[in-house]
């Protein structure tokens, strides 16, 4: 049982972001339509969707979305690089789309992320690496009142989505008991 757990959090974190991308659609496939019977995973995800606006929202009011993506679009691609898509892992994925979220990677991004759309970051709730916001532009050119909402915000949806995170592994690994392998998971 040790292994399967240790492959099954392997095949979430681990692995191109397309390895990362097919296991979240195997997660989504098998647990979508019973997510509502899950302990507090309504509850979970709404208060989640609601903090991940909230923070969008402040994004908006510092025009991150435009800053962040014209420093992307520049050599290096700034902190929304092709490197960052690899920290996108399966169940941050899989929250995506219990969200609704269209997720869709774009491989041929050049030296942008891959998950960076016109209008910004495509994520409702994104990969943790993506909450620092310590970029020099951000710390420098923003007002102290804006970046302490920002932060605060950014906070609460951290707080949030790792409590979404704990109750969605609990219910995928309550999957692979007794008999079940994750190969069984992963093809239902
Ligand atoms: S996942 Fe979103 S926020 Fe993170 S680097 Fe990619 S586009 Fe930027």
């Amino acid at each position: 049982m040790a292994h399967q757990d240790a492959h099954f959090v392997q095949t979430c974190y681990s692995g191109t972001v397309n390895d990362k991308l097919n296991q979240a659609g195997r997660l989504h496939a098998n647990l979508g339509g019973r997510a509502a019977s899950v302990p507090g995973l309504t509850e979970a995800l709404g208060q989640l969707r609601e903090h991940a606006r909230a923070l969008d929202e402040q994004m908006r009011v510092m025009e991150m979305g435009q800053r962040c993506g014209q420093c992307a679009a520049t050599p290096g691609g700034g902190c929304c690089s092709a490197f960052m898509a690899g920290n996108a892992d399966a169940v941050q994925l899989l929250i995506n789309l219990l969200m609704g979220v269209d997720v869709t990677y774009q491989e041929q991004s050049g030296e942008s992320c891959g998950f960076l759309g016109p209008q910004g970051c495509l994520f409702l709730v994104k990969p943790i690496f993506c909450l620092n916001y310590n970029c020099s532009h951000i710390l420098t050119g923003s007002e102290p009142g804006h970046l302490a909402t920002l932060y605060q915000r950014a906070g609460a949806v951290l707080s949030r989505q790792t409590e979404v995170e704990s109750l969605l592994l609990e219910e995928l690994r309550k999957r692979l008991k007794p008999q079940a392998t994750v190969d069984n998971l992963n093809a239902s």
